[in-house]
């Protein structure tokens, strides 16, 4: 069975329990076999079997329980890979779901408006005794009603859906208690109008709620219109970036430059770009050199230099020089066409701790009903004269105030805000599950080549003779990939020593390089490269020590079973490593150094950027045993590494954090990337993360307690003791404000700067 994974964008939904009408209704759609709706993204991922059900199927299933599923234009492909087979998936730019969300806007916009001037009218009607300058026909039964019609039906259409779902489908979400609220106020007022002898001969008055109806309608309406907006808020960070896409290139063709859109480029095109001007796709430089700010790409705002040879990105800005750029990456292979997947793919997602409100409000619904019928009953036959009243606006207020949107709306909405944050300090998350895990964390090991250094070693000295012991070691390093072997190879270079065509190269992973140079076997690496090859390497130790305490890794060249020489090499700590050791420390996380380099090494690098604890000469398989033995010890684990022989470390990790060079998106390795390949992008993640899940955790308490608290007091459980009952108005701009407030909490997370505040929570 073939199955798919799509996702569409959704909408219509108000709650949590929206989510779960969907994700039900979808999933009892023949063929599928996933569903996960997420209430502020407002998408749906849906993993179907094509051969039993279609697109088609899947939007009317939605469309039958009162949403909408828009099938027309995935948004997003749901593996990086998929993407160039389908071009109008992840396409930047267009974005159809935006413009009908627009529309809806709009309509939504003209409802609230109608609902506020109505329900002022009604309101004023309804109190003769407190205007008595009014003209007395407002206050008549019947043109209250007639006010109120198009507020109850036409304001208020979009809850309606709500009593088809529970008349066909035995479901009950949000819209359903705001339908069944107001229309008990409503019907009864209706009655007390047309039939007032109804309740007078029974020794009632006849009292009209069509004020009741009519607010609440116009304040929940108003509060998911706010909403809707704070959430197109939430969203920003990622339609940002897409906005900032260039729109024409300049390219050379046989000398001439003709300016085209950007859709037209294509991979092996030579590109112009001038001072000022933005890379218009990812590509390599082939002439000129200049400096770029990617900080739109790496959070980074220093600029950085290229020449000839390097690799630039698309969107990020030319500075200083005229570039001339061969195109490598066009469309949605772009590093931000692939940035921007991530991030609406881990927007998404849904975090662990969402699970128990998801939870929570699949059986909510359902109870407040239960709450309500009993508040009613109560009420009516216990309660004080008119006992009619009291249990129909009590009942009313119980159904008001129990909406559950403040708790779907808890996390995500966080998440959302929080990863779009993220994007901009150049930390990719790849998801929910990945910020919450960053949280936790109470350790971060990291590998030293390329991740506290800069990786880019460069030869210091060479003990022995000095010209044949780099011929030599140069040669046998020519094909090695390792950062030592170049800074070999690039100081035989410099020294124009000719090599010599290593034969039977072979690299011995944590080692060294093994080749036969001129008929001579050839060793280059550790000492035990050369004791587990035969080699006697006595006395050479003591040699290399002296340049080992300085932090230079010590090579040994050996050719014929003898040890000829040794190059020292040195590799600069990143100047950003202390600060980040140091507020990785202060965050209290403890902070561990691996290394496949010797303990002398290991230790003066660490000693330079304030690291205590280390362990040296492992093997990069040995690494991921490393991990364990910490896990076992009980701590939740983070490893950040370059990725290069570390994958299998940052994959046992509890998070693997990957270092990108910021040209491209190593997601596979990690479950962060930081885009700068800097370790402060480390402390900003886990920074953010605990921020992140901080502002979540409060947005469920205050969706939960909001519920908690409120829920009795509208069933009036207080009023035996003090006689407070909570009005059914009360209740409806209480509800409006809850899930607005969760809205508001999290956007304060927007303007959030990482270490500012240090404790976990
Ligand atoms: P790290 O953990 O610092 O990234 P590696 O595990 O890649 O280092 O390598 C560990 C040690 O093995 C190096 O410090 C070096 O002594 C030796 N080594 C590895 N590869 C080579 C090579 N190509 N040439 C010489 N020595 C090497
Ligand atoms: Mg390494």
């Amino acid at each position: 069975m073939a199955s798919t994974t799509r996702t569409y964008p959704v909408r219509g939904m108000h709650c949590a329990s929206c989510v779960r009408t969907i994700e039900t209704a979808l999933g009892k759609v023949p063929g599928v076999t996933k569903a996960s709706v997420n209430l502020a993204a407002e998408k749906a991922q849906v993993t179907f079997d094509a051969a039993h059900t279609s697109p088609a199927q899947l939007a009317k299933a939605t469309e039958d329980v009162g949403y909408h599923l828009d099938v027309t234009e995935p948004s997003a492909p749901d593996t990086p890979h998929a993407a160039p087979s389908h071009p109008a998936m992840g396409e930047p730019g267009h974005d159809h779901a935006a413009m009908l969300r627009e529309m809806e806007g709009k309509d939504m916009q003209r409802k609230v408006w109608t609902g506020i001037v109505l329900s002022a009218v009604i309101v004023l009607g309804s109190y003769p005794q407190f205007f008595p300058f009014l003209p007395a026909a407002l206050a008549d039964g019947y043109v209250l009603l007639l006010l109120t019609l198009p507020v109850q039906f036409w304001v208020g259409s979009s809850f309606y859906a709500g009593l088809k779902l529970l008349v066909k489908h035995r479901q009950a979400d949000m819209n359903t208690l705001v339908a069944v609220g107001t229309l008990a106020a409503f019907g009864y007022s209706l009655a007390a109008t047309v039939a007032p002898q109804w309740f007078t001969s029974g020794g009632l008055k006849a009292e009209l709620y069509y004020d009741t109806s009519a607010v609440i309608v116009t304040l929940v309406l108003l509060g998911r219109y706010l909403e809707a907006k704070a959430r197109k808020k939430a969203n920003e960070a990622i339609r940002k970036l897409l906005g900032l896409q260039v729109k024409i290139a300049h390219r050379v063709v046989d000398g001439r430059e003709e300016d085209v859109p950007i859709d037209a480029v294509r991979v092996g095109d030579l590109l112009r770009v001038r001072p000022g001007e933005k890379i218009p796709v990812d590509g390599i430089v082939t002439e000129g050199a200049s400096s770029l700010d990617e900080s739109l790409v790496t959070g980074e705002s220093l600029p950085v230099d290229k020449a000839v040879g390097d690799r630039v990105i698309g969107t990020t800005v030319n500075q200083t020089g005229t570039l001339v750029l061969k195109a490598d990456k066009v469309g949605a292979d772009t590093v931000l066409s692939q940035i921007v997947r991530m991030v609406e793919q881990a927007q998404a997602s849904k975090a662990p701790i969402q699970r128990l409100a998801d939870a929570v409000s699949a059986i909510f619904v359902p109870i407040v009903f239960g709450i309500a019928a009993l508040t009613f009953l109560v009420w009516f036959f216990f309660g004080p004269q008119p006992a009619l009243t009291f249990a129909l606006l009590n009942t009313v207020g119980v159904l008001i105030i129990a909406c559950p949107c403040a708790m779907g709306l808890a996390t995500p909405i966080a998440v959302i805000v929080g990863t779009g944050k993220g994007a901009q300090m150049g930390v990719l998350i790849k998801d929910a599950a990945a910020l919450e895990g960053a949280r936790k964390l109470t350790a971060v090991a990291f590998d030293k080549t390329g991740t506290i250094t800069t990786g880019k070693p460069v030869v210091t000295d060479v003990i022995g003779q000095r010209a044949e012991v780099l011929r030599i070691a140069g040669s046998a390093e020519r094909h090695s990939e390792h950062p030592l072997a170049r800074a070999i190879v690039v100081a035989a270079e410099a020294d124009k020593i000719a090599l010599a065509e290593p034969a039977d190269f072979a690299a011995v992973t944590g080692a060294g390089v093994r080749a036969t140079i001129d008929g001579a076997s050839v060793l280059v690496g550790t000492r035990k490269l050369m004791r587990d090859n035969g080699v006697r390497d006595a006395g050479w130790d003591e040699k290399l020590a002296a340049f080992e305490a300085q932090g230079k890794t010590s090579i040994l060249v050996a050719r014929g079973g003898e040890v000829i020489g040794a190059v020292a090499i040195a590799d600069t700590v990143k100047e950003t490593s202390r600060e980040a050791v140091a507020r990785l420390k202060a965050m209290g996380l403890r902070v561990i150094m691996l290394t496949g380099d010797h303990e002398r090494v290991a230790a003066h690098i660490a000693g330079q950027v304030g690291i205590t604890e280390f362990r040296a000469q492992v093997l990069p398989e040995d690494k991921v045993g490393v991990i364990k033995e910490l896990q076992a010890q009980g701590l939740r684990v983070g490893m950040a590494g370059d990725g290069i022989n570390d994958a299998p470390a940052l994959a046992q990790a509890d998070v693997g954090f990957a270092m990108g060079t910021g040209t491209d998106v190593a997601m596979d390795a990690g479950d962060v990337t930081l885009m700068r390949g800097d370790l402060r992008a480390l402390a900003d993640a886990i920074d953010l993360s605990r921020a992140t899940i901080r502002n979540a955790k409060q947005n469920l308490l205050w969706a939960f307690g909001y519920n908690v608290v409120l829920i009795p007091i509208a069933a009036g459980v207080l009023y035996p003791v003090n006689g407070m009952l909570l009005n059914p108005i009360l209740a409806g701009a209480a509800m409006a404000f809850s899930s607005l407030s969760v809205v508001l909490n999290a956007l304060r997370l927007k303007r959030w700067h990482p270490g500012r505040r240090q404790p976990r929570s």
